[in-house]
């Protein structure tokens, strides 16, 4: 999980660097298939389900799923960027929402805000704790801002497949749900709108969207619970 997490974060790494206006996300999602070759691993996420691409590539009012396309990122747009791979048998999972060139202050603190929402869900993955604590913590920060916390994604368990039990929402009450222990391995994903919680789905059948047009943005890590706190496994 370790070697598969990392792999990860170096693609996402790379593939943030190359989010720069006039980029489109088929390139990304071009890049990210190279790597894979490079790496000797698998995508994660192609075929899955018939998902078609090896990234999720969601700009501006895209909640999560969208399909890369040829359409050039501008200045002022945000894209959430969900990659995941297969190496020895074992799953990676992350995600960032990126600014394109320069946003306003409003849509900054969305992306800061949500990264924080994922830091907090994962200081509250500790061993003997509940699953819901992470839920909690998710939802108290994003709300605390007046963001709507989407219901209709959730994180997961993750190791030999992508999307493993338990179900992790991003909302509810604190201490509920299995006790959290060493060894257990969580994708752990906030996807947080600027607007109203509610989402829809695009007639491609997979691309989420926020039903009040506001803006959504989306954070992951794969984590693994330890005796000694929760470990980041997608980060380099
Ligand atoms: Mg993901
Ligand atoms: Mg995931």
């Amino acid at each position: 999980m370790r070697t598969s997490g990392r792999m990860v974060a170096e693609v996402l790494a790379l593939l943030k660097e190359k989010t720069l206006p006039g980029v489109t996300t088929l390139e990304l999602d071009q890049i990210a298939e190279q790597e894979c070759r490079r790496l000797k691993v698998k995508p994660a996420f192609k075929g899955y389900g018939g998902f078609p691409f090896t990234i999720c590539a969601s700009p501006n009012d895209r909640v999560v799923h969208g399909f890369p396309n040829q359409v050039p990122l501008q200045d002022g747009d945000i894209i959430s960027i969900d990659f995941g791979l297969i190496a020895n048998g074992f799953y990676g999972d992350s995600a960032y929402t990126l600014a394109v060139g320069r946003v306003s202050p409003a849509v900054k603190k969305l992306l800061e805000i949500t990264a924080a929402a994922l830091a907090d869900g994962i200081s509250a993955a500790v061993s003997q704790g509940r699953l819901t604590d992470i839920s909690h913590a998710v939802q108290t920060r994003a709300e605390q801002h007046g963001y709507g916390v989407v219901r209709d994604f959730v994180g997961h368990g993750i190791g030999r497949a992508l999307h493993e039990d338990p179900q992790i929402p991003n909302f509810g009450a604190a201490g509920q749900g299995p006790k959290l222990k060493p060894g257990m391995t969580l994708a752990v994903e906030p996807m947080i709108n600027a607007g109203k919680a509610q989402v829809r789905l695009l007639d491609d059948g997979w691309t989420a969207v926020t039903q009040d047009g506001s803006l959504s943005a989306h954070f992951e890590h794969t984590i693994a619970i330890t005796e000694n706190g929760p470990e980041i496994l997608t980060r380099l």
